[in-house]
Order: C-alpha cells, then sequence, then structure tokens
C-alpha cells in the first residue's frame, strides 16, 4: 500500500494504539511511526513489540515533524496531552484522538491546538475488554466504523486525508456531529456496559447466592455481561464522567422501560413480554445482516461448551 505520511506520532500504545501501529507496519503507511507512552513499562513493552521505528518518553518530543497524530488515552487524560504536545506541532499537520466520547475530547483537545495544525476527532468502533500493548492486534478495525466529527472550519483536505487513513486500516468512515455521536454511542455502546457492570456487581453482592454457584454456572446468561464487565476500569471510569448528559439521559429512558418490563412480569402479562422479546430477536438478525457481527459469535466458547 502506498505511503500515506512521512511520520506519524501515537500517543498512547494500549490495545487502539498497538493496534494502529501494528496496521501501519503490515501495510507499510508511513515511513516513521513514533511512539509516546506515559509509563516507561508500556514503552519498553511497545520497543519489545517493534511497534514503531522510534520510542520516546516524552509526547512532546514524539510530535516533533509529525504529519499525522494519533492521541489514543483514556478520554479524561486528552486535555493534558493536547497542551503537553500544542507547542511542539509541526505546521499542516492532523491531529486526531480515538476517544470513546466526543465533545468532551473536542471541548479539551481544540482550544490547545494552534492555528495551521488541523484537528480533527475521530473515534473507531471497534475494541475489546483488553489493555495495553499486548491487547493489539492487526485487522482490528478491519470492516468496524470510524466516526469522524468534524466541527465547524475543518480544513476539507485534512479530513480526506484522516478518511483515506482509516480506510486504510479497513474501516468504513462515517461523519457525525460530536454531541450526536455522544448519544448514539450512550446507548450502543456506554450503556451496555453499564448495565454490565451493575449486572455483574449485583451477582457479586448477592447474599444467598454463593459466588462459587454464580461462577459454577455463569454459562446460562451472566458470562456474557462479564466480558463487557471485564473493561477496562479508567476507560469506563472516563466515559462515565465525560458523556454525562447523554448517558443519564438513556439510562432514565432505560429504567422506565425497565419498570414496563416489571409491570408485565408482576400482573403475568404475557403478550408484552412475547411481543418485546419478538422485536429485540428480529434486531439481532438485523445486526448479523448488517456484517456487525456473524451468526454464532463464540468467543473460544464452543471449545469450551463441548468440554462440559
Ligand atoms: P489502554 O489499552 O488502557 O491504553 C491506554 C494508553 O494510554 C496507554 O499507552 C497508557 O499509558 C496511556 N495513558 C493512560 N492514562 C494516561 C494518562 N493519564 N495520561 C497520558 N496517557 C495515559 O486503552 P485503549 O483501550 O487503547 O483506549 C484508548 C482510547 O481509545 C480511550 O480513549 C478509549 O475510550 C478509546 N477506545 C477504546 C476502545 C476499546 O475497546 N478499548 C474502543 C474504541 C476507542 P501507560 O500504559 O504508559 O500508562
Amino acid at each position: 500500500m502506498a505511503i500515506l505520511f512521512d511520520k506519524i506520532a501515537l500517543i498512547g500504545i494500549g490495545l487502539i494504539g498497538s493496534s494502529i501501529a501494528r496496521d501501519l507496519k503490515a501495510l507499510g503507511l508511513a515511513r516513521h511511526v513514533t511512539i509516546s507512552s506515559r509509563t516507561g513499562e508500556t514503552l519498553k513493552r511497545a520497543e519489545e513489540l517493534e511497534l514503531g521505528s522510534q520510542y520516546v518518553s516524552s509526547a512532546a518530543d514524539a510530535v516533533e515533524g509529525a504529519d499525522l497524530v494519533v492521541v489514543s488515552v483514556p478520554v479524561g487524560a486528552s486535555g493534558a496531552v493536547a497542551q503537553e504536545i500544542a507547542p511542539y506541532l509541526k505546521a499542516g499537520a492532523i491531529v486526531t484522538d480515538v476517544g470513546s466520547t466526543k465533545a468532551s475530547v473536542i471541548a479539551q483537545m481544540l482550544p490547545h491546538i494552534p492555528e495551521g495544525v488541523h484537528f480533527i476527532a475521530g473515534h473507531p468502533l471497534a475494541g475489546t475488554e483488553k489493555s495495553g500493548p499486548d491487547a493489539g492486534f492487526t485487522g482490528l478495525f478491519k470492516g468496524r466504523w470510524c466516526i469522524l466529527t468534524p466541527v465547524e472550519g475543518t480544513d476539507p483536505g485534512a479530513l480526506a486525508k484522516l478518511q483515506e487513513f482509516w480506510q486504510a486500516l479497513g474501516s468504513r468512515v462515517d461523519e457525525m456531529d460530536p454531541e450526536h455521536h455522544d448519544k448514539v454511542l450512550a446507548i450502543v455502546s456506554h450503556l451496555p456496559h453499564i448495565i454490565a457492570y451493575n449486572i455483574v456487581g449485583t451477582a457479586d453482592d448477592l447474599e444467598n447466592v454463593t459466588e462459587s454457584e454464580v461462577i459454577k454456572y455463569s454459562a446460562s446468561g451472566f458470562r456474557d455481561f462479564t466480558r463487557l464487565a471485564a473493561s477496562d476500569p479508567t476507560m469506563w471510569r472516563d466515559v462515565c464522567l465525560h458523556n454525562k448528559d447523554a448517558i443519564l439521559e438513556m439510562l432514565a429512558r432505560f429504567s422506565e422501560d425497565l419498570a414496563y418490563l416489571q409491570r408485565a412480569i408482576r400482573w403475568g402479562e404475557g403478550d408484552k413480554l412475547f411481543e418485546l422479546f419478538t422485536r429485540t430477536r428480529a434486531v439481532r438478525r438485523s445486526i448479523i445482516e448488517a456484517g456487525q457481527d456473524v451468526d454464532a459469535p463464540d468467543f473460544g466458547r464452543h471449545t469450551l461448551d463441548n468440554k462440559s
């Protein structure tokens, strides 16, 4: 594949940053890839994994001369990173991020971006519950959506170049208003994680069902929630704090609908339950038809189930 950028700086080299690094290397999309991470330990691991061509402890040093800067840190840290790198950014460079919330990231980063540098926030809708440089893999973004959230005044040329970058990684790219992104993601991603954290927490707190019983019989549904509930605590703390309004709005709606379900169960209203469960089954079918999952997602479970 053709070189898209001479130098790319990756600030943060966890699951997302290291997956980008692996793709850049596999596809040869940049001549130089400079990596920076907050701790020496993560940076050393990135070097051992040969994820880039240069490893520097300071984000400010990493961005010098970079044509594209990709910030892949927890959303609550994005403002501090922008402030640190701002004076060292090359004129004409594109700065982007991969954070799971967008309005807050833009509010934190944009004020620091100097004139002549293009900042366009983004969010690849791809990931797993794992974190750190070892968790990344090539092809993470293939067939997945990446949402870019340009704002008024965003340079169309820089936007087109960033689109080309994500498309080269195999993503399908959409554009969205940042606030709308945050609402959509609140329902498709943030709420499911919060529900998973909650149900697993409830099971963990139960007094009349033992922990060993919860684990032993988990295949009947509970374990599907545990994958989401095993997601990175720092990342998800930040998502909750930085998409507060949209999450609270969706949680209020969720609680109302749960009360409806509770009532239908209490009053034995089987028709209502059946109608809802039929509707939700159709949603699953649509997701498979849209190529966003396969009919039999297994996460290695097939082998597990055969053993039991
Ligand atoms: P990760 O695997 O935990 O890696 C986080 C990276 O950020 C590491 O390099 C870490 O450095 C650095 N970091 C952590 N705290 C920092 C701080 N306070 N200041 C500066 N750097 C800091 O995380 P990830 O899963 O790649 O997530 C990165 C971003 O991608 C997040 O904004 C998240 O919302 C977004 N995202 C995640 C997923 C997903 O499924 N995981 C999907 C889409 C988007 P050290 O290790 O050196 O501390």
